[in-house]
């Protein structure tokens, strides 16, 4: 029903209207449309002022002749002017000094009809002095003619956005730097190549017109220029000048800067004090400059300088990013010496700083090459340091690495460092250059390795010597490789090994003899298990008298398939593996039956010594251990004892009170290889020994060697201080027997008398020792 209604009556007010009008004379008519008319134009009129003035934005009628004609609130309030202040004077006396021309030709171009209307973005300048962003639309206004009669101009007020891009374009410059040096941080393999990138990245693609790296040098503390970018060569020649060691701590703004850790601004160049270069810099073209300190490594530290050509580059923003800037930098430098230390772990030795078997070898190499130019000669001798393994089993491994690294710092000192290298746990290898001939190397080898062994090591508070076997190789004789000729300074080490001399040269006839520990091992047990060692004697002669004074037992191999192999060949790996204890019983025991054989055929026996090994000594059973070895035996017994290892001097109370315990069951005590071993004469006076045995080494150089022979003299005469007797070993030649008896050495052994022989041919000698006397 409603919706029926509704039309009828809407129909209805329609039909009145009309009557109304059709009830109008003509006349009355026109006036009443004439009145609506204009009532209209005016509500328009109005409706267009009210807009005009009310509107959000700046508006403006400007004449033809750029004067204003009428200004709205919004204007009036962008401009800071009152509309009275602004109408009738041209715009161009409100543009900002930069922008007048701006608008010009867009103008024109819509007051010729040709474009409806135009934009642009400029500047204007407020009654207070400051700069308004604005964006402008100017559209023409024309008369009913068409002729233009006005601009009709709509100002937004854009300085916000404005600000807001140009701040972003800014940052993004320096976003692009820091990027930049981002990437910088994976590829970059040097400092040289990150410092010279990051000064051509900041000027390239940071538009700052300068850029340079300074580092403070460790040694002299000058700031030193590493890098510089910028189109002023005669600037960067003038500052590396002006650089030296005080600038560091000088007054000026670098040192600021580097002092206080933290950036420098210099934003007005031309009146900052601080600026020391301040007239190459301005004569340059630079207004603001910062100095941003670099954290070069842990102790170094650097600047990197940037300059800018606008007096206040420097702002907040700008500088929230180029210290971040500057903490990439030294990222970077970070990230490189982390990858210089990796490869350093590749190449260097952990323990000792030396190079490791690789280095030595690429350094050999150069070497070789240069030497095979020069035609001139170069030795490898390779250095191993005997009994190591016994330091680490007696005093801990600390102490053992204590010791590696004394001698290591003595080696690199007397040889130089580049010239050293440790090739495996306890061997060294070191290169000698421009040698003239064998005698010349073994001459050189022996004064260093003396020189670095002559002063004792200490480690815990005590005092440890050591000794050295040496292998010596040499080019171009025994190869032109530099892993051959080590190869070769191996053979030869494991010469010197064998036969107990100091050193041996590489000879062509040690083959390259590979050993398989775990099988020499296995070897080892089937022979103990098979009585396959045999101990040999060794007689100790009477300096004096020339009586047999006693005898050496020295073991050894009778193996059926490698024949009869000498001690130094497996005691190490026996100590290594814990056997030692096991044979150096046995050793004890054959002694002791030996001696009752010799002595049932009625012989005159003297007393015979059986070596016995740290590793032995340091049991909690050592003695339990000779007890029973002798209990068979007559009492007291016909058997001493020599400690060849000096260790003996550590734990030195508990040897003290184990040695006295053998002293108390009639042994005597020998000490072995007196002055290459870890005791020192000082500590002997406190050990209840009998004897010391001068080594060998020392009895073979003494007669060429003044100061060797000084050293036997000493030591003879401080043993017979400490009533010890003293017994030469190694003696091989008459000279040598000669002077130790001036020397008043009491006993001698060595192949001049005999060498070690077998049971039967030492009961020969006694026999016919006793037919002699
Ligand atoms: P060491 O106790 O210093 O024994 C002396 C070594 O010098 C012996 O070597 C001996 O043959 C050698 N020698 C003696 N006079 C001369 C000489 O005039 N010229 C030369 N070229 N050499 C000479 P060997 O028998 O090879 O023994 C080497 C080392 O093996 C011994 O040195 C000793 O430390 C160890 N050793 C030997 N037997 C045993 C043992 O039963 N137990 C333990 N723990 N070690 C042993
Ligand atoms: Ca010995
Ligand atoms: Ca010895």
């Amino acid at each position: 029903m409603k919706t029926n209604h509704q039309p009828a009556s809407r129909g209805k007010l329609a039909r009145a209207r009309e009557m109304i009008r059709d009830g109008l004379s003509p006349g009355r008519r026109y006036a009443v449309e004439r009145i609506s008319a204009e009532a209209a134009l005016r509500a328009s009129e109005l409706r267009f002022r009210q807009t005009f003035e009310l509107a959000g934005s700046g508006m403006a009628h400007v004449g033809l002749d750029d004067r204003f004609l009428r200004v709205n609130r919004k204007l009036c309030e962008m401009l800071g002017y009152s509309a009275a202040e602004l109408i009738g004077r041209s715009v161009k006396d409100f543009s900002h000094p930069k922008d007048i021309g701006i608008t010009d030709a867009g103008r024109d171009r819509v007051r010729q009809k040709k474009d409806a209307s135009a934009r642009f973005e400029k500047r204007y300048l407020r009654k207070d002095g400051s700069a308004i962003w604005v964006s402008l639309t100017v559209a023409l206004a024309c008369d009913s003619a068409g002729n233009p009669e006005y601009d009709i101009a709509v100002l937004e007020d854009i300085t916000g956005r404005m600000d807001q891009f140009k701040r972003i374009e800014r940052l993004t410059r320096v976003y692009a730097v820091l990027s930049g040096i981002n990437a910088l941080i994976v590829r970059v393999g040097s400092r040289a190549e990150l410092y010279h990138e990051a000064c051509r990245i900041a000027v390239d693609e940071g538009r700052f017109t300068k850029a340079w790296i300074g580092v403070i040098e460790p040694g002299s503390g000058a700031l030193k220029v590493v890098a510089t970018r910028g189109n002023a060569a005669r600037f960067f020649k003038r500052l590396e000048a002006k650089l030296n060691r005080n600038v560091p701590r000088g007054e000026g703004i670098i040192a600021c800067a580097l002092r206080e850790g933290r950036p420098a601004i210099a934003n007005d160049i031309a009146n900052d004090p601080r600026v020391l270069e301040k007239a190459d810099a301005t004569g340059s073209g630079s207004r603001a400059l910062v100095v941003l300190p670099l954290e070069i490594s842990s102790a170094a530290a650097g600047v990197l300088v940037l300059h800018a050509d606008a007096v206040g580059f420097f702002d907040a923003d700008e500088m929230k990013l180029l210290v971040e800037l500057a903490g990439d930098v030294s990222f970077a430098l970070a990230h490189i010496e982390r990858s210089e230390k990796v490869t350093h772990l590749g190449l260097y030795d952990q323990l000792t700083g030396l190079a490791n078997r690789t280095l030595f070898l690429e350094r050999l190499h150069q070497s070789l090459h240069t030497a095979g130019q020069g035609q001139t000669k170069v030795a490898v001798a390779l250095l191993d340091v005997e009994r190591l393994h016994t330091i680490n089993e007696s005093l801990g491994r600390q102490a053992g690495d204590a010791v590696l690294k004394q001698l290591a710092e003595r080696l690199a000192e007397s040889a130089g460092s580049t010239e050293v290298g440790r090739i495996t746990s306890d061997q060294f290898a070191v290169k000698f250059e421009a040698m003239n001939g064998r005698s010349e190397m073994a001459r050189t080898v022996e004064a260093m390795v003396r020189k670095c062994l002559a002063a004792p090591f200490s480690v815990h508070g005590t005092q440890l010597r050591l000794a050295v076997k040496a292998g010596i190789s040499q080019f171009p004789a025994h190869g032109a490789e530099a892993e051959l000729l080590l190869r070769k300074a191996e053979a030869a080490l494991r010469k010197a090994k064998e036969t107990g001399e100091k050193w041996t040269f590489y000879t062509r006839d040690l083959t390259e003899r590979t050993s398989d520990p775990l099988t020499l091992e296995n070897k080892l047990r089937h022979a103990l298990e098979k009585d396959e060692f045999v101990l040999h004697y060794q007689p100790k002669v009477d300096l004096a008298t020339g009586a047999i004074a006693g005898a050496e037992a020295l073991i050894r191999w009778q193996s059926p398939e490698l024949g009869l192999v000498p001690p130094l060949k497996f005691i190490p790996l026996m100590e290594e593996t814990g056997m030692i204890l096991d044979v150096g019983a046995w050793a004890l025991a054959k002694a002791v039956a030996d001696h009752a054989r010799w002595v049932g055929r009625g012989l005159v026996t003297p007393r015979v010594a059986v070596n016995v090994s740290a590793i032995q000594l340091r049991k909690n059973d050592f003695l339990a251990t000779i007890r029973q070895a002798i209990g068979r035996g007559p009492n007291p017994p016909g058997i001493d004892l020599e400690i060849t290892e000096s260790l003996v001097m550590q734990d030195i109370e508990g040897n003290i009170r184990k040695l006295k315990e053998v002293r108390e069951l009639g042994m005597s005590i020998a000490i072995d290889d007196f002055g290459t071993g870890y005791s020192s004469l000082a500590y002997l006076a406190k050990l209840p020994v009998q004897t010391l045995k001068i080594d060998r080494s020392f009895v073979i150089t003494m007669l060429n060697d003044p100061d060797v022979m000084t050293l036997v003299q000493t030591i003879i005469s401080l043993a017979h201080s400490l009533r010890l007797k003293v017994v030469a070993e190694g003696v091989d030649s008459n000279e040598q027997a000669q002077m130790l008896r001036l020397l008043r050495c009491d006993e001698m052994q060595g192949y001049l008398y005999s060498k070690p022989v077998p049971f039967e041919a030492m009961a020969a000698l006694l026999q016919a020792r006793a037919h002699a006397a």
